[in-house]
């Protein structure tokens, strides 16, 4: 039986336990730690033994669901497998017990691995510097719109808007705004590509930068990208990457050669560090030469066989962060790219690409898109006439996903196409997990018909059934009440 008591909860005085409050080790401490230092007060601390902590946690443990328990196709997340050995090579007590504060010289090692790794993912992006400081892809962006703002005040321009495609991430119009511009939509057209005649009618010299995700968020490939880019060239608009979606085009092509000015990656995304939960991340920005001096941070530099941190130029945007970097998230990075090389980057993008589109090959006769154009690593679902035909919300539908076992893919975003599902395979996922997902689809979309109610009240087979995501947020109970 599951014990539903917190851990404050198992007090039970077991003969075995480490007891926190013995008086005789309180004398013991005051050997070693001056009086006025010591806790006299007894401390609520579970008086438990070491098998019941490990249970505890092991029991929570096992009620969460991630990469490593199943199929998790969380479209624009890039949820996939990352290898342990990245993880291993991280966690080398070399590695996590260097201090950013060491001597220069007793940390050349771990200098090395930032240079090499910038440069490598110069190479990637296609482009001329970069600053791993930002902690993510929401933070780059910030920083990346930093960098434009920073621009035009050098230029003595003032410019006041950033273009966004209404099929942006969400985070996209909220970092312009904390960046303090205003932001301006661009439509997308019935293809759900760029809307190139809204662009025109939109671009002017009070548009500072145009934020484009590609491919975007309905796994298209903007197919007009050289005529954006050379539309906001004219107008000395800034081109904003948001990377995010690298898997799709890893090794297959460069935003660099595309003639963006500043590109942002998401290593937790598509670099190897499992993501989820909150940290910890990191999206170094990547930027053309003409920007390079509003970096932010440190840049690391290799001179007479040493590798230095220097200071940035004075038209830097300054410090978005302490220290340098995420550092064991770029460890990883590092070597998941070096492992790969050229040749298995491509590999990498392809199979990507493959997954996805095998998958959609099999919806494609069961289900309605959010586009009918040929779909890049991730394809978006509309349920809409499902929904009104037969009563059932996309929510009932994905959560009826959870009773088969796999994590439910995004729902209703991107917020253009209504009801919908958004679908991201993975590079990772076996031919054999996408054909059973694919018949679960399908299964799913017969018991909606047929049967609406066992929607509507699932999930019945995990441990908490449907919450309020928005109060659990707010006032969150952590007591499990059977
Ligand atoms: C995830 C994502 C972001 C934000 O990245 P974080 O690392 O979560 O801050 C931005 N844009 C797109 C398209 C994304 O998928």
């Amino acid at each position: 039986m599951i014990d539903p008591n917190l851990i404050f909860e198992k007090n039970n005085n077991s003969i075995s336990y480490f007891s926190f409050n013995n008086k005789t080790k309180k004398k013991e401490l005051k050997k070693y730690i001056p009086e006025k230092f010591i806790n006299n007060e007894t401390l609520n601390l579970p008086n438990i033994s070491e098998n019941q902590v490990l249970r505890h946690y092991i029991n929570l443990s096992n009620k969460n669901f991630g990469i490593d328990t199943g199929f998790y196709p969380l479209g624009s997340c890039t949820m996939k497998y990352n290898p342990k050995i990245n993880e291993k090579i991280a966690g080398n007590s070399s590695f996590i017990n260097s201090h950013p504060y060491s001597d220069n010289n007793r940390i050349q090692g771990n200098f090395e691995i930032l240079f090499e790794c910038k440069n490598a993912l110069l190479e990637i992006t296609g482009m001329d510097d970069l600053t791993f400081a930002p902690c993510a892809g929401a933070h780059g962006e910030l920083t990346g719109l930093y960098i434009i703002r920073a621009y035009f005040n050098y230029k003595n321009e003032k410019r006041e808007y950033i273009l966004i495609p209404d099929s942006a991430h969400g985070t996209n119009p909220a970092s312009a705004s904390m960046a303090g511009f205003k932001t301006s939509t661009i439509k997308s057209d019935q293809n759900g590509f760029i809307d190139i005649n809204d662009l025109k009618k939109k671009v002017n010299k009070n548009i500072a930068g145009f934020m484009i995700t590609n491919p975007n968020t309905l796994g298209l490939f903007e197919k007009n990208i050289d005529e954006i880019v050379n539309i906001c060239k004219e107008h000395d608009i800034q081109l904003y990457y948001d990377g995010a979606n690298f898997n799709a085009f890893l090794g297959i092509t460069r935003p660099g050669d595309m003639g963006f000015d500043i590109v942002h990656i998401n290593l937790h995304k598509t670099f190897s560090t499992p993501h989820g939960g909150g940290g910890p991340g990191s999206g170094p920005v990547s930027v053309k030469k003409h920007l390079s001096i509003f970096l932010p941070g440190k840049n690391i530099i290799q001179e007479n066989y040493k590798y230095k941190l220097i200071s940035r130029s004075k038209y830097s945007i300054g410090k978005i962060r302490s220290f340098y970097s995420n550092f064991l998230v770029v460890i990883k990075a590092y070597v998941y790219i070096y492992i790969l090389g050229k040749d298995g980057s491509l590999k990498t993008g392809l199979i990507a690409l493959l997954n996805s589109n095998y998958l959609y090959s099999i919806l494609k006769d069961h289900f309605k898109f959010g586009s009918n154009e040929h779909v890049m690593h991730e394809f978006v679902i509309s349920l809409t006439d499902l929904c009104n035909k037969y009563h059932f919300t996309v929510m009932d539908f994905a959560k009826r996903i959870l009773d088969y076992g796999y994590h439910s893919p995004t729902v209703s975003f991107p917020l253009i196409i209504k009801d919908c599902l958004m679908i991201e395979p993975t590079e990772t996922e076996s031919k054999k997990t996408l054909d059973e997902f694919a018949e679960i689809l399908i299964k799913i979309k017969k018991e909606a018909i047929e049967k609406t109610d066992l929607l509507k009240d699932s999930p019945v087979t995990t441990p908490v059934k449907r919450i309020d995501d928005v109060k659990a947020a707010r006032f969150p109970i952590l007591k499990y009440e059977n």
